[in-house]
């Protein structure tokens, strides 16, 4: 019997990163997982790697048609859910001075809307008890450079986390957050070269007090916490950054 047996979770962008470390810390103790993205080459692979107890469901979270059918299998697949990770996101740069019109519909769309559509489609199935877990960072609590519309999207999740426990603790469902800092993922790949992904991690590793990065096997234990184990916390957010925020 693992911790979670019996548990059912759904986890957006589960497939890479954060997003499936989680998963493979869930269905390692005894959960199953349905875990969504866009790649389908990704999420089989991801389903190589966690084995018969996970699912994957193909869509953009950004299209209210997958959230719609992504809800009818996770009730197919699942029935119900104990946990939801709303972890789906991009990291795109956008410095201000050249921020297009489509980059900012881009990361809205995906990075908050779909995560506020996600969160509304997959509420009917959610059990008593249940926990919500969003996605944000610390670039919604420090000024960054070129993370300006990025921050104020993962800003707009902050505060849902507050507002939709308002709305779901009458249910017994917790929404909170978990803000990773600098964390070794997929994130940056394709929102700039390799050489700038390169100095971007240097300088976040010699920021940190920690001097390291942070990895998807601490923000998912984080992430686990909050949606199963922190029975007394709503609207919270879980900060996991090395300390980069605090001291
Ligand atoms: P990642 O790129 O490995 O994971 C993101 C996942 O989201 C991918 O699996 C991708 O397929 C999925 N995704 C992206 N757009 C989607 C869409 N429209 N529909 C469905 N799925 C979509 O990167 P990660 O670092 O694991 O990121 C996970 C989350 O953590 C993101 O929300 C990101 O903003 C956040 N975050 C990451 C860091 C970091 O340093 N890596 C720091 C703070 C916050």
């Amino acid at each position: 019997m693992g911790r979670y047996s019996g548990k059912n979770a759904v986890i957006t962008g589960g497939g890479s990163g954060i997003g499936l470390a989680t998963a493979k810390l869930l269905v390692d103790e005894g959960a199953r997982v349905l875990i969504t993205g866009r790649s389908q080459a990704t999420l089989d692979a991801a389903l190589e790697h966690l084995g018969a107890h996970a699912v994957a469901v193909r869509g953009d979270v950004a299209a209210l048609p997958d959230l719609d059918a992504l809800a009818e299998r996770a009730k197919d697949e699942l029935g119900t859910l104990d946990a939801l990770f709303v972890n789906a996101g991009i990291a795109t740069l956008t410095p201000f001075a050249s921020t297009t019109e489509e980059a900012y519909d881009e990361l809205f769309a995906i990075n908050v809307k779909g995560a506020y559509f996600t969160v509304q489609k997959l509420a009917p199935l959610l059990n008593t008890g249940a926990g919500v877990v969003l996605t944000t960072s610390v670039a919604n609590a420090i000024g960054l450079p070129e993370t300006s519309v990025y921050a104020a999207g993962k800003a707009a999740l902050r505060s849902m986390a507050r507002s939709l426990s308002s709305e779901l603790l009458p249910r017994a469902i917790r929404v909170n957050a978990v803000s990773p800092g600098p964390v070794d993922t997929g994130a940056l790949a394709g929102t700039m070269t390799e050489e700038a992904a390169e100095q971007f991690t240097a300088q976040r590793v010699a920021d940190n007090p920690m001097r390291r990065l942070g990895t998807p096997g601490e923000i998912a234990r984080a992430a686990a916490f909050l949606a199963f184990d922190a029975t007394y916390t709503a609207g919270a957010e879980l900060v996991v950054d090395g300390g980069a925020t605090q001291l």
